[in-house]
C-alpha cells in the first residue's frame, strides 16, 4: 500500500469541517470517505477496509471517544490508525484518546502543513506495522512448513506436504510434484492433486516432460512460466508454472502448477512458492538419505542373517567331527588338548554367530518369544550348570540368593540367555578368585529383580552411556583382553525390553559392577495381596567348587 490512494474515513458532524478535510485529503492524493456521526462511522468501517480514520471528538449520540473505544476493541479494526480532531484547549479529551490508542491528534482550526505531516506519518507507521505483521505471519507459516517437512522422512509425504501448501495458497487447479528420472527420461509423479478425476491415472506414474520451460527450470534452477497451450496435463489449463526443487544445488524434483485462469500470481505468492520449494529441497534430501540408510541397513541385516545361518552347519560339522576324533583310542594327551581347543573355539564362534543372528532378528522384528510362567529357581539352576566350568576355570566363587517360589512372566530360554550374558561378563571382567553374586527378589510390587554383582574392573564413567550400544567394547586393557563382540548387553537390553522389563547397572571403576534387570512377577493366585517375604534360599549347589589344578 502506498500513501497515494490510501482510503481515509473522515468522521465529523460539522459539514464545513468535513468539506475542508475532504478537500485536503484529496489534495494529498488519497481517497476520502465521510461519515457524519459515530454510528455511520462504525457501519462504514465494518463494511470496507480503511487505511486511516480522522475522528472528531465532539459529536452527538456516539462521540469520538466512544467510536475510538469500539475500534480498539475490535480485532479486525484495531490496527487502523485514528487521528483525533479536537479543539486545541480540550487537553483532557486528547490525553484520554491517546490513552485509548489514538495515533495522533489534530487541533482545530487545521493547519494544512501539520495535517499533511500527521496523516503521512500515521500512514507510514501503519505501513511499517503492516509489513512487520506480514513478515511475522510469513515467518510463522514458513516455520510451520519447515516443521511439517522435517517431521517426515518419507519422500512421498514430503512431496504431499509441499503440494498441499502450494495448492492452498494459489488458484492452481492442478498441482504435481515429480522426481526427475535423469537422462531426459521424464519424471516420476510423487504427489498429484487437483479437481479432475483423470489425474488419478498419473499417480506414481512416469510422465514425459519435453517442454522448454521444464528444461529451463532444470538448467537455471529458477521458476518458469508458460501460457502456450501445449503439453498441459489438463486440457482446460491456461497457464503453467514450474518450480525447481533443489537438493545439494542440483534440481532433482519439480513442482508444477497449472491454472485454468490466465491471471498471473502476484509477487507475494511467487515469493511464498519460492520459499516453499527452498525448504522442500533439504527435507527431500533427508528423506532420500534416510531411505538409502534404511535400505543399506536392511541389506546388512539380511546379509548377517544369511551368513549366520550358513555358518551354523559347518560349525556343527566341525564340532561333531572333533567329538568323533576324541573317541579314537590312539590319541595322545597333546592331540586331545588340540581337539579341546577346536571344540572351545567352535563354541565361541557359535555364540558369536548366534549373537549376530539375534541382533538381526530383533532388528527385523522376526524374534519369536514363548512367554510363560517361569520358575526362577529352574532358570538359575540351568544358568549355573552352563556357566560352572567357566567360573571354575577362574577359581571364582559364585554366591546365589533367591526369594522363595518366585515365578516370572518370561520366555525361559531368553531369560537364561540374558543371565548367561550378564554372568559371563561378570566372570570375564573380574579377576581370578573374586566373588560373584546372583540375587533375585521381588521388588515388593509387581516385578522380579535379578542382580549380578562382581568385584571386577568396573566401568569408566565416560563409558556408561554407551554400555548397552551395539558393538560397544571398553577400550581399556582389562576389557580388551577378553573375547567378545560387544553385542551381549545390547541383546540383553532388547530381550528385557520386549518382555516388558527394564535393565540397568551400577558400577565403580576399579571396584566392580552390579547389572540388574526386572521382569513381570506372576503373583501367587491364592494370596494376591500377600506382602512378599524375603526368604533367602540356597540352591542345592550354589557354590561351584573351584576346579582342582
Ligand atoms: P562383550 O562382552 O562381548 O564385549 P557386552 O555387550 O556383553 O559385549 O559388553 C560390552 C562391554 O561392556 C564389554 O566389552 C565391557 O567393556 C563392558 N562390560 C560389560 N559387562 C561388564 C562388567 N561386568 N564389568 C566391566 N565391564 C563390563
Amino acid at each position: 500500500m502506498s500513501k497515494h490512494g490510501a482510503k481515509v474515513l473522515i468522521v465529523d458532524d460539522n459539514v464545513s469541517n468535513l468539506d475542508v478535510l475532504t478537500r485536503r485529503v484529496q489534495r494529498l492524493g488519497m481517497e476520502p470517505h465521510t461519515a457524519n456521526d459515530g454510528h455511520m462511522a462504525m457501519h462504514r468501517l465494518n463494511e470496507e477496509p480503511f487505511d486511516l480514520v480522522l475522528l472528531d471528538i465532539m459529536m452527538p449520540n456516539m462521540n469520538g471517544m466512544q467510536v475510538l473505544g469500539k475500534i480498539k476493541e475490535d480485532a479486525e479494526l484495531r490496527n487502523i490508525p485514528v487521528i483525533i480532531i479536537s479543539a486545541v484547549e480540550d487537553t483532557n479529551s486528547i490525553a484520554r484518546c491517546i490513552e485509548l490508542g489514538a495515533e495522533d491528534f489534530l487541533a482545530k482550526p487545521f493547519n494544512p502543513q501539520i495535517l499533511q505531516a500527521r496523516i503521512s506519518a500515521s500512514l507510514e507507521k501503519k505501513q511499517l506495522r503492516d509489513r512487520a505483521d506480514q513478515f511475522l505471519e510469513e515467518q510463522s507459516v514458513l516455520q510451520r512448513i519447515s516443521h511439517e517437512l522435517n517431521a517426515r522422512l518419507n519422500i512421498d509425504n514430503v512431496a504431499e506436504i509441499v503440494l498441499s501448501w502450494a495448492m492452498d495458497n494459489t488458484t492452481a487447479h492442478l498441482g504435481m510434484v515429480g522426481r526427475l528420472l535423469g537422462g531426459g527420461r521424464g519424471m516420476k509423479v510423487l504427489a498429484i492433486d487437483g479437481e479432475s478425476p483423470v489425474l488419478n491415472r498419473f499417480r506414481h506414474q512416469k510422465v514425459r516432460i519435453d517442454h522448454v520451460e521444464f528444461e529451463r527450470a532444470v538448467t537455471t534452477g529458477l521458476p518458469q512460466e508458460s501460457d502456450k497451450k501445449e503439453g498441459f496435463l489438463l486440457p482446460e489449463s491456461k497457464r503453467r508454472l514450474v518450480f525447481p526443487i533443489r537438493r545439494a544445488g542440483v534440481v532433482s524434483t519439480l513442482l508444477i502448477l497449472e491454472d485454468a485462469i490466465t491471471k498471473r500470481y502476484d509477487q507475494k505468492t511467487i515469493s511464498f512458492l519460492t520459499n516453499l520449494v527452498d525448504r522442500a529441497g533439504p527435507a527431500m534430501a533427508n528423506a532420500i538419505l534416510y531411505d538409502q540408510v534404511q535400505r543399506a541397513n536392511q541389506s546388512k541385516t539380511e546379509f548377517i542373517s544369511d551368513v549366520s545361518h550358513e555358518l551354523k552347519n559347518p560349525m556343527t560339522s566341525i564340532k561333531n567331527y572333533a567329538r568323533l576324533m576324541l573317541t579314537d583310542k590312539e590319541l595322545n594327551e597333546q592331540h586331545i588338548s588340540y581337539i579341546d581347543v577346536i571344540e572351545r573355539s567352535v563354541d565361541r564362534m557359535s555364540r558369536m554367530v548366534s549373537d549376530l543372528s539375534d541382533v538381526s532378528r530383533i532388528e527385523t522384528g522376526h524374534i519369536r518369544l514363548e512367554i510363560d510362567e517361569v520358575p526362577v529357581k529352574d532358570v538359575i539352576q540351568t544358568v549355573v550348570t552352563e556357566m560352572e566350568s567357566q567360573i571354575n576355570l577362574k577359581k571364582q566363587i559364585l554366591n546365589i540368593s533367591l526369594e522363595d517360589d518366585l515365578i516370572v512372566k518370561a520366555d525361559q530360554n531368553r531369560l537364561v540367555q540374558i543371565l548367561i550374558n550378564l554372568l559371563s561378563n561378570a566372570v570375564k571382567y573380574s579377576p581370578a578368585e573374586s566373588n560373584i553374586a546372583i540375587s533375585v527378589q521381588s521388588d515388593g510390587a509387581d516385578m522380579v529383580e535379578f542382580h549380578v554383582k562382581d568385584e571386577g574392573i568396573g566401568i569408566r564413567p565416560e563409558d556408561r552411556e554407551k554400555i548397552f550400544s551395539k558393538y560397544f567394547r571398553a577400550s581399556e586393557n582389562g576389557a580388551r583382553g577378553q573375547v567378545g563382540t560387544g553385542l551381549g548387553l545390547n541383546i540383553s537390553r532388547q530381550l528385557v525390553n520386549i518382555q516388558g522389563g527394564k535393565i540397568w547397572f551400577e558400577s565403580h571403576y576399579g571396584e566392580g559392577s552390579v547389572f540388574s534387570f526386572a521382569l513381570p512377577l506372576i503373583k501367587n493366585q491364592d494370596e494376591p495381596s500377600k506382602a512378599v517375604q524375603p526368604a533367602i534360599e540356597e540352591l542345592p549347589e550354589p557354590h561351584p567348587k573351584p576346579a582342582a589344578d
